[in-house]
């Protein structure tokens, strides 16, 4: 039997979604934040993690965004067979985007065009990513995502023999070149395998991942732990200015690839890890 979604609904629940996440973190991230700051030598690393944490206490307080990037909007669906949702998707999605944005008093940051730079002032088109599983729920995963961590994110299309020393190899290096730019403690979201545009979404779809969780497969859990050793060890630290809490967790997620290819993504996040997840 079909289960209907009401419009409403969709554009209420997503508009919420956003206009949350913006000012509050997940209590894993922060508890990962405090174990950082109780961890560091350094007074300087440590004081940085004390004013990100005292930043999430006013913003929650005061109901003001933690960062004034508030991002671009992006959404992954995932629509059960049997949930009928009698309107255009996409559409309610920028209209939730939309509100969120103005209602919310979120910075406007999307332009229309890359080259022409013309702000659109309500942050949409969003980025919407739509699947069609098995079931009658619908399972909601948003993101404003900031352009310091976004740019900072990199993808290379190794050869199969660089292997997992090459994967290391190239995450490391993308650790490095961002420095502080993505404002760390980060979180990396690796893809491998798939193909281009399948290993970008493999690492978008992992910073989505609870902070907590850990990868299934032996093969990405092992390099998870590992990867997150190496890259503390880096020197990076908070904000760029050395220390030994550069990454508050590294989350694999990899697919099947053609014989010929290595795909590796990096996507980065900030510490300020906004999203939301909810399933109607
Ligand atoms: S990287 Fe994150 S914390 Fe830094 S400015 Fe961008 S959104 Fe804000």
């Amino acid at each position: 039997m079909m289960r209907s979604i009401s419009k409403i609904l969709f554009i209420e629940t997503i508009k919420e979604m956003f206009i949350t996440s913006a000012i509050s973190l997940d209590k894993q991230v922060l508890d990962k934040i405090r174990q950082g700051a109780n961890n560091e030598t350094s007074t300087l690393s440590k004081s940085i993690l004390e004013s990100i944490l005292e930043n999430h206490e006013i913003a929650k307080n005061e109901g003001i965004p933690l960062c004034q990037d508030t991002g671009i909007a992006v959404v992954f669906l995932e629509i059960g067979n049997q949930v009928f949702l009698d309107f255009d998707v996409e559409d309610a999605v920028n209209e939730a985007v939309r509100l969120a944005y103005e209602e919310g008093y979120l910075r406007k940051s999307v332009v229309l065009h890359p080259l022409n730079r013309k702000n659109t002032l309500d942050n949409t088109p969003a980025i919407i990513h739509t699947k069609i599983v098995g079931g009658d729920t619908l399972s909601i995963h948003i993101a404003p995502k900031g352009a310091g961590s976004e740019n900072m994110s990199r993808l290379a299309m190794l050869s199969p023999s660089a292997g997992i020393e090459g994967v290391k190899k190239f995450v490391l290096e993308t650790v490095l070149l961002a420095g502080g730019k993505p404002c760390p403690p980060i979180i990396l979201g690796i893809g491998i395998g798939g193909n281009f545009e399948k290993c970008a979404i493999l690492a978008k779809e992992a910073i989505f991942r609870p902070i907590e969780d850990e990868a299934l497969n032996p093969i990405d859990n092992a390099l998870e732990k590992e990867l997150l050793e190496l890259v503390n060890g880096l020197n990076v630290g908070p904000m760029g200015l050395g220390g030994k809490t550069t990454c508050l967790a590294v989350k694999v997620n990899s697919f099947s690839c053609h014989i010929a290819s290595l795909p590796v993504a990096v996507n980065i996040q900030c510490h300020s890890a906004r999203k939301s997840h909810k399933v109607l």
